[in-house]
């Protein structure tokens, strides 16, 4: 399945085609006010969570298949180990650098990772030399470094390259799935061109909303899901305006946690 066409219905509201003659109705103002009310309930997240650019690229490679507070673990180990230079994870030895990011899971592979990326890194001219790229052709660079896949390489641009792209990951397919915005298994450029073209460049919304999805996902919208809990369906009944989470569109909104 490809994007076959995008088209506006009235200013905001993207309408995505997809080849097999399905759509995706995604509204830049539903997508506010999902930030606004998720905003409002956990409070500004200040993405990403680290010391240094180059950090950054490091915990997208380690938090792959793996919950963030493993990522924390990980990341702390490692700056007690060496410092959390280019340089330094080229040069350390494999097992110290696997043994310092074991938290993380999968640690003999993301070792290689970390030490592929900051080859890769150090190749292209540090973060000057990279940051000069525009970004499709930063983000085609980042894909040709083994063990870097779309969802890391989006993290690598938006947090710490600062570019306009939204990431999609599992939170993301399930939370917008749920509320009815798409299907949760369309390829991956496809949901992340629907949304950019939804709401246009806006790195500050991109930059925020990953953040909260990620945080919603993880507490609330879990694979079980605690609509109980859950600041979209609660703030919509106490307000009685626009709900995020509404009706039929988000399927388990009295579903209460075990
Ligand atoms: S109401 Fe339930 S299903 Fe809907 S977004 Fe909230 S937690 Fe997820």
């Amino acid at each position: 399945m490809v994007l076959a066409a995008i088209r506006y219905s009235k200013p905001s509201i993207a309408t995505v085609s997809l080849d097999g003659g399905e759509l995706l109705e995604l509204d830049r103002e539903r997508l506010e006010a999902l930030l606004e009310q998720l905003v409002a309930y956990h409070g500004q997240l200040h993405w990403w969570p680290a010391q240094s650019t180059f950090e950054i690229l490091m915990g997208a490679v380690l938090t792959q298949n793996t919950a963030w507070r493993n990522v924390e673990h990980a990341i702390a180990q490692l700056r007690a180990t060496m410092p959390l230079t280019p340089h330094a994870i080229v040069d350390a030895p494999s097992e110290q650098l696997a043994a310092a990011i074991r938290p993380s899971g999968y640690y003999n592979v993301k070792a290689q990772r970390l030490r592929t990326l900051s080859v890769a890194y150090l190749e292209a001219g540090g973060y000057d030399g990279l940051d000069r790229l525009a970004t499709n052709e930063l983000r085609d660079r980042l894909l040709a470094v083994k063990g870097v896949g779309r969802e890391t390489a989006d993290d690598i641009l938006l947090y710490a390259f600062k570019r306009p792209v939204f990431v999609i990951d599992a939170y993301t397919r399930r939370i917008f799935s749920r509320l009815g915005w798409c299907r949760g298994d369309e390829p991956y450029e496809v949901l992340r061109a629907a949304v950019e073209e939804a709401c246009g460049a806006e790195r500050a919304l991109f930059h925020e909303l990953h953040a909260q999805l990620v945080e919603l996902g993880k507490a609330t919208c879990r694979p079980r899901p605690r609509c109980n809990l859950c600041p979209l369906a609660s703030s919509a009944a106490e307000t009685g305006r626009r709900a995020v989470a509404r009706k039929a569109s988000c399927p388990f909104p009295t579903q209460h946690s075990s």
